[in-house]
Parts: structure tokens; sequence; C-alpha cells
């Protein structure tokens, strides 16, 4: 969520700084800005309440070398221009990611003393502080500024003494230099530098650093230094990018491939395979977390785990875990979910199962996440990278990861042999079921003014209903929710009449004549009804309103199956609404505030 950038070398720097906040778009904003020195000299600040399209309209040929950037997702104050950062305050030009919890008592000190804001945020609390306490020594000032602020930051900042130099501080949120000849890079992501240089250092919580030409000098908030560890990111910058009419329907198109990548890099690392033998044979008690999709996915491996290992399992909202005082020792496994790996509340997850003992894995699709950090084992989902904000492809590769697990952990060799064939099928049913997506289209054309869309299922069905309803509310605006089947009747079906259309998921063979029962309930009612099935004789004798048939699959296998087409009926819903699906209001990629 939000991003940051910066540059200083001998390229125009706000060329630079604007195509990096343009890669990182995909983590969602509100607003943008740049803060400069410009050819003279002369500190400049340009911002914008919008897209990065509409600042570069603004700032793109202004000369200078040296310049910070952002993308805000606002937290404190509205998403308008004067609350866009950089801030600036005095000397200092500042842009902020995260929250400064404080703020509200450092700032009213501040107004004591004469202070005057421009903005409602609490980034600009930041910039006003280090201007107060500057005596000459920046370092000491941000050391001492840094220590005050209670919450998250990735911080960094022009100070008018020094035009050749950016300073940068983290604490709880992801930040990165990039090192090249003669010029440095800084970016939340290092996708943002990818074209210049794969020579990346990450910094570390509660680190410092003073970046200029020739690199970086890194030390602690008290000013000791630290020694700079350089990693080779060898990301991949997507060239074509920009070029892609949607990235979610692109993504969802990825599918296939990104099975194929996340089983055969898991079941080709013999370390990884040992380690999680090792790491789940020592515990009794696990406990899955993650937000939003990633926990929808968490809710899939409770179930196929629970099924193939008979090994109880609890499933955690990671924006909960922390507050209930969880049941966590050594004895537990926390296993957290995040796409980005950046994902505050699950970060926060972690960084508590860990103080109580509990040995944590991660499920990630950035393998130098901070996520990984807190990590006794990474499992990588090789989804490759994600851009629209809605997750797509890296729900799927979290579910078979799950599945993977299941595989090396079961110690009936004929049920293992059995889930490793099915997954070696995968890929290709995936295939088949974007065969779908021509279908899709009409269909979604046809119900996108409904009133609310219900999701109902059983068993495996029911998590990938709560998902199918999460997608379409994120990328359609419409209302929805997703049910087990079996609760409708227990009073959600008042909402239903011929406005309402219901989704019905039948992939599991055992509960599939229940769930048509209650589907049965809700035509009776006037509610349309479309169902999503591999039982064709079974969906065409109830005579649904639509009907979408999946290849057939065993029921572990059906998640991965059945969420293609809910995905693609999200994304033709968005755009038969004319929604921009890639970048949907309110929401961002990587949620790096709490
Ligand atoms: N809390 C800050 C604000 O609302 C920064 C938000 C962000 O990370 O973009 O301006």
């Amino acid at each position: 969520m939000c991003g940051i950038t910066g540059y200083i070398g001998k390229r125009k720097a706000c060329q630079v700084v604007l195509d990096g906040l343009c890669m990182l778009e995909y983590r969602g904003y509100d607003s943008a800005g740049i803060g400069l020195f410009d050819e003279k000299g002369k500190m400049q600040v340009a911002k914008k309440a919008g897209f990065v399209s509409g600042l570069k309209k603004l700032a793109y040929d202004r000369q200078g070398c040296c310049a910070v950037g952002h993308t805000r997702w606002a937290t404190h104050g509205l998403p308008n221009t004067a609350n866009a950062h950089p801030h600036k305050c005095g000397r200092f030009c500042l842009v902020h990611n995260g929250i400064a919890e404080n703020f509200a008592g450092l700032k009213s000190d501040l107004q004591k003393k004469g202070k005057k804001f421009l903005s409602q945020t609490d980034s600009e609390v930041i910039c006003a502080l280090l201007d107060d306490l500057y005596d000459g020594d920046v370092l000491d000032t941000m050391g001492r500024v840094a220590k005050m602020i209670k919450g998250s930051f990735a911080i960094a900042f022009l100070c008018n003494d020094f035009k050749d130099k950016i300073f940068v501080i983290k604490k709880n949120s992801p930040l990165a230099i990039g090192l090249g000849k003669d010029e440095s890079f800084v970016a939340s992501d290092p996708v943002a530098f990818a074209k210049y240089t794969d020579k990346t250092v990450y910094l570390k919580d509660n680190e410092m650093g003073i970046v200029d030409k020739n690199g970086l000098q890194l030390f602690d908030f008290c000013k000791n230094k630290k020694t700079v560890h350089i990693q080779n990111t060898n990301l991949f910058c997507d060239g074509d990018g920009q070029k892609v009419k949607s990235f979610t329907k692109k993504e969802i198109f990825e599918i296939p491939r990104a099975l194929r990548h996340t089983a055969n890099d898991f079941f080709a690392d013999d370390k990884i395979i040992s380690k999680t033998i090792d790491i789940f044979s020592k515990n009794d008690k696990v406990i899955l977390t993650g937000c939003g999709t990633a926990y929808n996915a968490c809710l899939v491996g409770k179930y196929t785990w629970e099924k193939v290992l008979r090994l109880p399992v609890q499933t955690e909202l990671a924006s909960e875990f922390r507050y209930q005082n969880p049941i966590v020792d050594k004895n537990t496994v926390v296993v957290a979910v995040s796409q980005s790996g950046e994902t505050a509340d699950t970060l926060q997850a972690t960084k508590l199962a860990k103080s109580r003992g509990a040995k944590v894995v991660a499920i990630t699709n950035v393998s130098h996440s901070s996520i990984t950090k807190n990590a006794d084992l990474v499992l990588h989902t090789k989804a490759g990278q994600e851009v629209a904000v809605a997750a797509t492809k890296s729900y799927v590769t979290q579910i078979l990861l799950f599945l993977c697990v299941a595989s090396v952990l079961c110690k009936q060799s004929k049920a293992v042999k059995e889930i490793k064939k099915q997954i070696d099928d995968l890929p290709y049913l995936a295939s088949k079921a974007l065969l779908l997506d021509d279908k899709i289209s009409k269909l979604a054309k046809e119900h996108c003014k409904k009133q609310g869309v219900f999701f109902v299922g059983r068993g495996l069905d029911y998590p990938l209903a709560t998902e199918g309803s999460l997608k379409l509310k994120e990328v359609t605006y419409m209302h929805s929710q997703g049910f087990a089947a079996g609760e409708l009747k227990h009073g959600s079906l008042a909402l239903v009449d011929k406005n309402v259309l219901v989704v019905g998921i039948v992939t599991q063979k055992k509960v599939a004549d229940k769930t048509f029962n209650a589907l049965h309930e809700v035509s009776s009612r006037g509610g349309k009804v479309l169902v999503v099935t591999q039982f064709e004789k079974m969906a065409k004798e109830f005579g649904a309103d639509g009907l979408l048939c999946l290849p057939g699959a065993t029921d572990l296998l059906m998640p991965m199956i059945a969420v293609i087409p809910l995905q693609l009926f999200a994304y033709h819903v968005s755009v038969a609404r004319g929604i921009n699906p890639d970048k949907p209001r309110n929401l961002a990629k990587s949620v790096t505030v709490e």
C-alpha cells in the first residue's frame, strides 16, 4: 500500500521517480507527488490527487538529479492534493508510508510552539518534527524523530543543506535501496528500479540511512554504523506491463502456468520438504492466518489438512489474531499467508507468534518480503508478479501449497501417490475452466445490474463461496455475500427475490444434492440461480437460470478450478459496469497499514 521512490544520480530524477511510481501503481493509491532539487538546487514540490499520469503532466520534464516520489493511500486525512505527499516543512521535504500512531500528541506540542500545518496527515507531523529538532546534524535528528514515532514508517526525505542526498528511515513498512554505477535508487519495492539495477539493499526495521550517488551508509536509530548487505534481486521487469489491456484477466489466464511452477518448485526442493516435515512433526497445534483472499485460502487449507491429515487446524483472521491474546506457544505452528509478504496485520501476527515461541511458516509470493524475515520456513508461491489489486493467481497457488504440504506430511503412501497425480493434472484442468470465458462474459452482461449476489456452497465450496463473493465486491462494487449453503434458510433467504442472483457452487460429491436443495429454496422464491458445477446432469435436472460446467476432478482440486469462473465472472461484471477491474476504488494491493 502506498509507494515510495527516490533517485540520485546523473539522470533526470523526475523521470526515474515518476516511472518508478508507475511500477508501484499496483499497490493502490489515491494521490501522488514528487519533491526534488531543481537544476538551481531549489527545493520544489509537485503533487496532485488522482493518478500518476496526472502528476507526470505537471512534473515529468522538470530538471534536477535528486528527487523523492510518493503514491499515497490515505489513512489520515482526505485523499486530496493538500494531503498528498511530499510534505514540506522548513528545510525538509518528506514522503512517508505507514501510520504515525501518536501523531496527535506530537502535533499539538508543535502547534503550541506556533507551528502551522497545511494538511490533516500524520506524515506532515513527522516532517515538522524533523524541522523543529534539527540542529545541523541530520543523522542525529532523524534518529531522535524515529525513536519518538510510534507505529509504522518507511520514510524518505530531502534536506536543503544536502542537495545530493536522500535520507531514509524504516520501521514496519518496506523500503529498499538500489545501487547502480554513480547512481542510487529508493523504493518500497525493488520492481520500481529493476530496469536500472538488481543490486538491492533491503532496509531492516529500526534502520536509517544516507543515500547518495555512491551508495548507502546505514545506521541504527542511535547512529551506530551498520553493515550494508547487498542482495541480487534478479527481478523480472515486465516491459509490456503497461500494454496489457487488463492485468486482472491476464493474471487469471496465467493460473495454469502459476500452478505448474509452484508445484514443480516445491517438489524439486528436498531441503524445503524435509524442513516442512521437521516443523510439522514436532508440533501439535496449527493455526492458519491471513487477511482477505489469503484468509479465504487458509479456510480451504483447513479443510484440506483436516481431511488428508486428520490434523485439527484453526484459522484466524490476522487482523484479529494479536488482539485476542491467542493461545500460542512453542508447540504451535503458525502458517501466515500473504501474497505480498508485506501485509501489516499478517506481519504483526507472525511477530506475536514468534515472541511466544511458536514456529512460523510463511506462504508468500515475494521471496525477499518482510514476512520471510520472521519465518522458520518460507513456502514460495510461484505465481509471478501479481499487479491487479484483486488477488487471482496467487490465491490458487496458496491453496496448491496447502495441498503440496498435505502430500508430504501424509503417511499413507497410496493417498500421497493419488494427490501427486491429481496435482500433475491440475494445470490442464485449470486451462479447461478458462474456456468458459465467453460464456461468462455473456452471463455477466445479463446479471450486472442485480441488486445483490449471494454465493453459496457446502464443504470445500463454502470457503470458495466467500472468495467468489469477495472478488465480486472488490471489482464491481456490488453488494455480495458468501454463505454456507445450509445457512441460507436460517435468515438470509429473507433477502431473496427476483432482483437477487444466487451463485450455487456445487463441486463436492458428498454434499451436492444438499446444495441443490438449498438452490431449490432460492428458485421457489423467485431468486435467479447460476450454478457452477462439475455435476452437469444434476444441474440440468435442477434447471438453473445459468450453468457453468467445470471439468471433472476430485474434491480437493476443485477450489483451484472452480474459483476460475468466479474470478472471470467478477472481471466481466466489472467491465460491464464500466469499472477498471485492475484498480478498484478504495483498495490497495499490498496493505501495509494495520
Ligand atoms: N498515513 C499517511 C497519510 O495518510 C501515509 C499513508 C500511506 O502510507 O500512503 O498520508
